[in-house]
């Protein structure tokens, strides 16, 4: 018998995830126009390595990976570049990125791919084919996995809770491709030498669970489990399910490898093993259309498709007002239905009034305890959001603001239906601006002190060869002198 453990806080929103998890995953047909964002996370954008009248083939790099945390994007599929230019893109900010819009040719042409054997190939190879394949998490955070393989870990947890209500693109993964996500985690598992590799998944999905055992075959030992664990969100949070499977609290400002745990999505799992065995860089994924749709479903959307030529295919209903990407709890509504599906996008849920009726007007804060009592993570909700309405940032970092993960239980329970998650948002992209103009003053001070140094330095260079020739010219002259009254000597000697 497995032993479970508790994290604090949570709560139970309806699950709704029979709605759209009854059927197979469906391809989601070419679009006319793929637009593909180079950036596709917040660790940076690749470095673009096309032009527009390119022609380029399905998995080619068309943008390169800059520094140790970037990774490269791929084309999603054949066709031709049409431009380079900033588009807007599914972020809460809805501010533009530079993109490559490609016209695809329909015949979906693969660039050559050369599958590497990951368990015959030395680390620093299967790390290498994990960056250029551009494999980033797939659970919403989209943070480079070739980094988070560099811990040694004792454990590894395989998280398949997929917590958040609606969505369901996770399980149909599991369903229908446990096989591959089973050997993805033995990839893992071996690269950062663990001892045990533990699936967890919300017990609601006991098909899901079923699959990965039937696919254990694909695991060389005893040491891979399959674990339900209860349904409770936000159970699927990396340090959440952490504490579920091993009883490990991770404390503020730490991270699972500090205690030998690493954490990966069985998305991120199915892509380890598409990009080393078959050699196919991450250029789609699963995705959940859910909500106030007539056909609700999951679709291998490729990177890139526009959320509006995705909307039809689930037929949202006549009523809906508001596409959200992502699931009620942590989602945020599309800034326009233009912008395209990046790797995080793992839900575009249709919200119509009836369905989701728009909160009522917020009230003051009643200091009632209920929003400290949910947090997973044992903050205070009420504080944070004090701090942040009054834009004393500094309080809310001593509050700990950065270790919320905006899971929404705080505001999902508050009587006063105050958007708590709103104000820490506002809060962290104040104080992420503010550290980035600070960087940028430091860096142009660091620059001109720098450029004084150099031109005084220049200064005293000058002076001192000017100095220097002044006195070899002295000594020459006085050489001269010297050689003249010799001669002259020499003249009066022999008259
Ligand atoms: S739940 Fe809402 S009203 Fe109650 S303390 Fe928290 S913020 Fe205030
Ligand atoms: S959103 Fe942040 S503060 Fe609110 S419950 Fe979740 S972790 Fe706690």
């Amino acid at each position: 018998m497995f032993e479970l453990f508790h994290f604090p806080g949570g709560v139970k929103p309806a699950s709704h995830k029979q709605e759209s998890s009854g059927t197979p995953i469906a391809k989601a047909p070419l679009p006319p126009l793929l637009v593909m964002p180079f950036r596709q996370n917040a660790t940076g954008a690749a470095a673009i390595a096309v032009k527009a009248g390119d022609r380029v083939l399905k998995g080619q790099r068309i943008g390169s990976a800059e520094g140790a945390f970037g990774t490269p994007v791929h084309a999603p599929t054949s066709g031709m570049v049409r431009a380079i230019e900033e588009r807007m893109l599914p972020h809460p900010s809805g501010l533009p990125s530079t993109c490559a819009l490609i016209e695809p040719d329909g015949t979906d042409e693969w660039v050559e791919r050369i599958p590497l054997d990951p368990f015959a190939a030395n680390l620093a190879q299967v790390r290498e084919r994990i960056r250029d394949a551009g494999i980033v998490g797939l659970g919403g955070a989209a943070f480079p996995s070739h980094v988070k393989t560099k811990a040694a870990i004792d454990t590894l947890i395989i998280n398949g809770a997929e917590c958040e209500p609606w969505i369901t693109c996770d399980d149909r993964l599991m369903r229908e491709r446990a096989a591959e996500i089973v050997v993805g985690a033995r990839i893992l598992g071996h690269l950062m030498g663990a001892k045990r590799i533990l699936f967890g998944i919300e017990d609601n999905k006991p098909e899901a669970a079923q699959a990965l055992r039937d696919a254990q075959g694909e695991c060389d030992s005893g040491s891979c489990q399959v674990v339900p664990v209860p349904t409770l969100y936000p159970a699927g949070g990396e340090k959440q399910l952490i504490r579920v499977l091993t009883g490990i609290e991770i404390p503020y400002s730490k991270l699972g490898p500090d205690f030998g745990v690493q954490c990966f999505n069985v998305g991120t799992a199915y892509a380890v093993t598409r990009a080393t065995l078959h050699g196919e860089p991450l250029v789609s994924r699963i995705l959940t259309l859910a909500g106030n749709y007539e056909r609700p479903g999951n679709f291998e959307v490729l990177i890139g498709t526009p959320a509006d030529a995705l909307l039809p295919l689930g037929a949202p209903k006549p009523d809906t007002d508001r596409i959200v990407m992502g699931g009620p709890m942590m989602g945020f509504p599309l800034p326009d239905r233009s912008v395209p599906v990046v790797k995080a996008t793992n839900c575009l849920l249709a919200m119509s009034p009836a369905l989701f009726p728009p909160p009522l007007p917020e009230m003051p804060c009643i200091r009632c305890g209920a929003c400290t009592r949910v947090c997973p993570i044992i903050l205070q909700p009420h504080e944070l959001y004090w701090y942040a309405k009054s834009k004393n940032f500094g309080k809310t970092q001593e509050y700990h603001l950065f270790d919320c993960i905006e899971c929404g239980c705080c505001a999902y329970v508050c009587p006063s239906r105050i958007p708590l998650v709103d104000y820490y948002r506002f809060a962290k992209a104040e104080i992420r601006a503010r550290e980035k103009e600070k960087a940028a003053s430091d860096r142009a001070r660091e620059r001109y002190d720098f450029r004084l140094y150099r031109e005084e330095r220049e200064k005293e260079e000058k002076a001192a060869r000017l100095a220097a020739r002044s006195a070899e010219t002295k000594a020459k002259l006085a050489n001269e002198d010297t050689a003249k009254i010799a001669a002259a000597q020499t003249r009066a000697d022999n008259a």
